[in-house]
Formats: C-alpha cells, structure tokens, sequence
C-alpha cells in the first residue's frame, strides 16, 4: 500500500514583487531554486519539493494555490518571502488554500558578507522583513501553518520540514480515505462511537458499514491457490506451531486463517478500502474471529479498529501513511493491565489478537490457541513482544461537538520476564512522564482505551497533524504536571468552542 513516497509533491513557493526589477528576480528565482533542490534531496524529507516560478502579484499567487488545491499528486505548500512580497497580494490566495502550508523562514546566505556588504546585498536578502510581512497576513486570514526557521544547511529545517510533509501525507490519507466496517460497533460501548457525518467532514474519510456476511461470502470464495500461497507465506516468515503445519493436526484451523485473509485483502481491494473494523459479538458465518489476517493486512499499512472502532482504524491508516518507510512500526493498541510496582510502573497493552507485526522485536510465532469471546472456532494469531525503543500512543474521541486527541509519550521496554501463558501479541511500555500522572492526565481528558502506538514517529508528526487538521491535541509527556494539565483542558474547551463560530 502507498504511504509516503517521492510520489507526493510539496510545492516550494517564493514570493516577491516587481519593484526589485528583472536581474534581481532572476536572482531571486535561482536562490529558490537551490534551496528547493536542498530539500528535495534531503533524506529527511520523504516527497519530492519542487520550485515553482516566484510570486510577484495577487492573480498568480491565487492561480498557484488553486493549481495546488486541484493537483492530486501536490500534498502541501511551502512559501518563503525571500524579498519584500507586499502581503496583501496574498490575502485571496490564503484565504482559497485548501492544502497544509509550510512558511519557511530562511535566506540564501548563512554568513553576511560583512565586508562588502551593501544595500543590493540587503535588498536581495531581506526574508527577516518580507516573512515578518507574510507571517502577519498569515494570522490575519487565520491560516493554519507551520512556522520553520533557520537556514537550510542546519539538518534540523529539513527534519522539521519531513516531519511536516509527512503528515501531509496522513492527511492526504485521510481525505481519500474509505473505510470498511464489517459490523456496528460493540453494544453499549462509549468511546469507540462517534459522527461518521463529522468525520467526514472534519477529515474527509468515508466511514461504511457492511453486513458481515459480505465478507464471509468473500472468505468462502477464496480461490484455492490463494489460500495455498498465503499459507506457504506463513510458513517461510513466522515460526508455525507443528500442530498448524502441513499434516499437523490442526492444519485446517491455519488454512481457514489464510483463507479469511484472502478474501478479506479482495474485498478491501475491489472497494478501494484503506481501513476496516471488525467486531467479536457479529462474526456471521466466518468459523474464527479474524486474527492473523487482521495482523497481516496492518503490517501492510491497512487500518483496523476492533469492536467497531472506525475512528481509531481511521488513525492508524493516518499514522501508518505517515510512517511509511521509517525504521519501528505502528499498531492497534489498547490499554490491558498495569505493573504497579513503586519505581517501576509499566502498561501492557495488547488485544484479543490484533497487533501489528512491524512493532515486534523478532520473528513472530504463528500459533492457535482458544479465545473465550466470539464465540467461534480457536482463531490462529501472531504471537511477538514488541521492540524495546521511544513510541507514541495515539486515542482519538468524540467529544459530541469536535473530535480530540490525546497522546502520550513512552518507552516501549523489553517484559521484566517472559509470558510464556499469555498467548497474544503484546506491548509493554513506561509512559510518560510516569504512570501515575500519564493515566490520571489520560483520564481527566477523557482518552479512549483504544489507541494506537508507533515506534516509528514522535509527537512533533502528531502536532503538525493536529494543527493541519484542526484537531486539538492533549499531549501527555516529560513536562506534563497535572495541575497545568488541568487549566489546558480547560483553556483548550473555550477556546475550541470560540474557534468554531456561531
Ligand atoms: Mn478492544
């Protein structure tokens, strides 16, 4: 599946304006050009930048935008004033930009010439005013941006810039996103519901329902020859239990696992589906609740939700879009049990079964084991401990009015000792700041007990996903202290309200 990739392109506009005269322009245009082409070749900007002619009035800098808006492969804007651009040619544009904006505030040269400094120099390089200009327009016209400063060469503007783009790409994701469920979500359960209308409005992905029995009809009619090279794959990437392998006793269990995943990757793929959800408590015909196939189909950047969990499915295709190629992976997860231990506080997370392989540590173990819920046949599962290393943990609720997220930073950590009883796959973390103030920060601003956790991002992707989409983000890390936490929910509750209108 298509996540990140040079595919996507970010749009480098420079502004200016005639009064400077053609040899300036010119010049103008080939310092915007070089440092385009520096982004373009970083390694940390995963899309390709490409230099557009330098602005110079209202007409064409309206055009360029709404050339942005229509282009399907463009997925953000940088602007960067490398000249006085008086602002008012922008307002329209602006106000039209309906891609992620990134203003870059930079300038060709690191040294000033000091000796031989004049006033062409100056007036050549005066992105310290012409930005400062721009950067008013931009709060004028209320429009939601991300500021980068310092110069090009410094690796930490192409971070921050690759960061951006590639939450871009999650919204990109996002807005062409079309969702699966197969079942309503699980009976009485609160914080997996949620405005299918508003979400669709707010982030531009299609939520649908399907009864379950179109994918057992699917399942059923898997062609043989799929199931048979599913299973074949099974056996060279994971270590099989002996019972489920050829001639093994419970080999048929394996084949009807191979088998759900066949037809449930043709019924995403018939309907252009990025994400779906699942649910234990309306399985139909299907004789195991889907588990490795559920596994598989994450690791291969599809989105999933358990018990009817759209919105959570719907953050973690964003968030696997936006890791895309990055070393770590990114999973379903949900909050299970607690070691309480004073000094050594850990969360294990886990699922029924459905953990995304790209976060374990080693080769998974393929496995059947009986499963209390739903009611059906053993279902086969990936059995793994996730990689030790820094992650984030994403919920998404709603809140009625709007959506917020909530995250929280952590350090996934080996278990203080194997599980040699617990048959899922599995997560064991130390959040941020510790576990005390992480879970009552956590639950003061009402986060969901379904999330998603990735080893390969940090939180400045989700702050710049939240900006670009508008969503409040409660993020919970080192210098959270539950008193200011408090006040920001509060702050954040008004302010939002205000921020919608009347
Ligand atoms: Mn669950």
């Amino acid at each position: 599946m298509n996540g990140t990739s040079k595919e996507h392109e970010i749009w480098f506009l420079t502004g200016s304006q005639e009064l400077y005269g053609t040899d300036v322009l010119r010049q103008v245009d080939a310092q915007s050009r070089d440092i385009a082409g520096i982004l373009d070749n970083a390694s940390q900007v995963k899309a390709r930048v490409i230099h557009r002619p330098v602005l110079t009035d209202a007409g064409a800098i309206r055009k360029m935008f709404q050339e942005a808006n229509a282009d399907e492969a463009c997925i953000g804007v940088i602007a960067w004033m490398h000249t006085f651009s008086p602002a008012k040619m922008w307002i329209s544009g602006l106000d039209a930009l309906r891609r992620p904006l990134l203003h870059l505030h930079t300038q060709a040269d690191l040294h000033l010439p000091w000796a031989r400094l004049d006033m062409d120099y100056m007036n050549l390089n005066q992105a310290a005013h012409g930005d400062r200009e721009f950067g008013y327009i931009q709060t004028r016209v209320g429009v939601p941006r991300k500021t980068v400063a310092g110069h090009v060469s410094d690796p930490t503007v192409a971070e921050r810039v690759g960061t951006w783009a590639r939450a871009a790409a999650g919204l990109h994701a996002m807005r062409k996103m079309r969702l699966a469920r197969f079942g309503d979500n699980m009976r009485n359960v609160a914080d997996t519901e949620g405005d299918k209308v508003d979400a669709e409005l707010h982030f531009g992905v299609s939520v649908n329902t399907f009864g379950v029995n179109d994918l057992v009809d699917a399942v059923d009619s898997a062609p043989e020859a799929h199931v048979k090279g599913l299973v074949e794959e099974y056996q060279d990437l994971y270590d099989v239990a002996p019972e489920l392998r050829a001639g093994g006793d419970r080999h048929e269990s394996l084949r009807y696992g191979a088998r759900i995943e066949a037809g449930l990757r043709a019924f995403l793929e018939a309907g252009d589906f990025t994400a779906f959800t699942s649910n234990f408590e309306d399985l139909g015909g299907l004789r195991q609740l889907p588990g490795l196939a559920v596994q598989r189909l994450m690791a291969d950047g599809y989105g999933f939700g358990g018990e009817g969990d759209w919105k959570t499915s719907v953050m973690l295709r964003t968030l696997k879009a936006m890791a895309d190629g990055l070393p770590g992976g990114t999973s379903f997860m949900e909050d299970y049990t607690y070691h309480l231990v004073p000094g050594e506080e850990k969360i294990l997370g886990a699922h029924m079964l459905e953990v995304c392989p790209t976060i374990a540590g080693g080769r998974p173990s393929l496995e059947i084991h009986p499963l209390a819920i739903g009611n059906r046949e053993d279902p086969v599962r990936l059995v793994f401990d996730a990689a030790p290393g820094p992650a984030v943990i994403l919920g998404i609720i709603d809140l009625g009015e709007r959506f917020r997220f909530v995250a929280n930073e952590a350090q996934v950590v080996p278990p203080d000792e194997p599980l040699p009883n617990l048959p899922v796959a599995r997560a064991v973390w130390r959040p941020a700041p510790n576990l005390r103030t992480s879970s009552e920060a956590w639950l003061t601003a009402g986060g969901p007990h379904h999330t998603v956790l990735s080893t390969a991002l940090h939180a400045e992707h989700l702050w710049d996903l939240a900006d670009m989409t508008n969503t409040e983000l409660l993020l919970i890390d080192q210098e959270t202290q539950m008193r200011r936490f408090i006040q920001e929910l509060r702050w954040n509750q008004a302010y939002y309200r205000l921020a919608q209108g009347f």
